[in-house]
């Protein structure tokens, strides 16, 4: 990599509930130079070298202009982390004022599926869009909002929780303390959940048979097995056919579909995109997702589409480094 100009790249940080991703920018071409994946723990004293070795690993001999670092939770218009359902060890703390030091550069904080929705905007499949809903399918579900042109943000900048939109009653219980959010049904994370119970139980796809299976499942799998088995070993069985794995991912997109169809009501986005790494295989459970979103509609005369990530599973990170070129992260709709 030529080292001739200095300050020319920008750093971005996708931090998820399992894993960390780091990009590289040109901050001309907005272009992935170099790129670094790692697990991550929800420990903070893990945390942050993961995030320092995992910048550091990708900028050795470069100057960087700047950093934006998204995480999963409601971050407010100070870059303070309010509540991390998925990281709570990250409650209360300020990245931009405890890493700023650290590497002696500009470093922003943004809300994880608001840089995704950023990074779409300017360099993607939002671009130009005037209505747009992001939907992040990860280990939860997050959310942002372009409604007039303008990225909507609420107060203290925390709106679109819609992974926490209970959709039903006494449902799933949830990592932030409700039950029956979305996210306990539709995230990319439920896909071994579903699998392990399709594998174990009688055929049924009755909501209170599946939240108990789904609380023996958490059990089983977190505490005693100690499964492998992620979502995306459930996506690839999907890809070839394999029976459980079908009718768990049709189990996910159908709960997809249903939530998907309350925030059309309420937003009318003329596009929604999907973000996360379920997007790189997006054309092969599309049709499932979109008849759900259909099924649940209350008109399917003016749905809009529902459209991959241009950037993919790395939209969030490269909305990260583009929301640390400038001091605010909402002025972003029409590039
Ligand atoms: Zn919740």
């Amino acid at each position: 990599m030529s080292t001739s100009k200095d300050s020319e790249y920008i750093v971005g940080v996708d931090v998820g509930g399992t894993k960390l991703n780091t990009v590289l920018l040109d901050s001309e071409s907005l272009q992935i130079v170099k790129s670094s994946m790692s697990a991550v723990s929800d420990k903070l004293d893990s945390l942050y070298p993961t995030i320092t070795d995992s910048i550091e690993s990708i900028t050795s001999k470069v100057q960087i202009r700047s950093i934006g670092i998204g995480l999963p939770g409601m971050v407010d218009d100070q870059d303070t982390m309010c509540f991390s359902p998925h990281i709570a060890s990250l409650n209360g703390h300020n990245l931009a004022k405890e890493l700023k030091d650290y590497f002696n550069c500009p470093l922003k904080v943004e809300n994880d599926a608001n840089c995704a929705l950023i990074a779409e905007s300017v360099t993607g499949v939002a671009k130009g869009k005037n209505n747009v809903l992001m939907v992040t399918l990860g280990t939860g579900i997050g959310g942002s909002i372009i409604t007039d042109g303008n990225f909507l943000k609420g107060h203290r900048g925390f709106i679109g929780e819609i992974g926490h939109m209970a959709v039903t009653k006494n449902g799933n219980p949830c990592v932030c303390g409700k039950s029956g959010c979305w996210e306990t049904y539709a995230a990319s994370s439920t896909l071994p959940l579903y699998y392990e119970f399709f594998k174990n139980h009688e055929r049924t796809s009755n909501p209170e048979i599946l939240r108990l299976a789904k609380l023996d499942f958490e059990k089983s799998i977190k505490q005693e097995l100690g499964t492998t088995l992620t979502g995306q070993a459930v996506m690839e069985l999907y890809i070839q056919n394999e029976e459980t794995a079908v009718r768990s991912v049709e189990s996910m997109m159908d709960w997809v579909g249903f939530g998907l169809s309350s925030v059309n009501s309420i937003l009318a986005p003329e596009l929604i995109v999907l973000g996360g790494g379920i997007v790189k295989d997006f054309r092969y459970y599309e049709h499932t997702l979109y008849e759900s979103f259909k099924k649940y509609s209350q008109n399917n005369d003016f749905l809009p589409l529902i459209v991959p990530a241009a950037n993919g599973a790395n939209a969030g990170a490269v909305g990260a480094a583009i929301v640390s070129l400038k001091s605010t992260s909402i002025s972003y709709a029409n590039g």
